[in-house]
């Protein structure tokens, strides 16, 4: 599964994060940084990205459905400390900053 594909961009270098498994996590890392290794932006867990939705939208840990809510996401822009701003389709901003998620 392709997951948040084209969805999510790196604010270092521009280029889309992809989702790979690294030691049985799944994470989101910057193109640039996955083949290259020359950009220094932040490789996050897909569940962080998932909790910020799911809190968002409001939605309950059974009926969430990681499908759902790529429908729900117009973009995700991830900087290199990490820091993370979620722009859903309905003009709101979901932000995670030093690890404070705001809704
Ligand atoms: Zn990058």
């Amino acid at each position: 599964m392709n997951l948040f594909r084209k969805l999510i961009i790196c604010k270092s270098c521009g280029k889309f994060y992809n989702l790979k498994t690294q030691r049985g996590t799944e994470v989101f890392i910057c193109q640039t940084r996955k083949n290259y290794g020359t950009c220094d932006s932040k490789t996050i867990r897909m569940k962080e990205i998932l909790y910020m939705i799911e809190k968002h939208c409001d939605l309950s840990r059974v009926e969430f459905i990681k499908d759902e809510c790529e429908k729900l996401v117009s973009e995700i822009i991830i900087d290199k400390n990490g820091n993370t701003n979620i722009f859903y389709k309905d003009g709101k901003i979901g932000r995670c900053e030093n690890s404070k998620i705001t809704f």
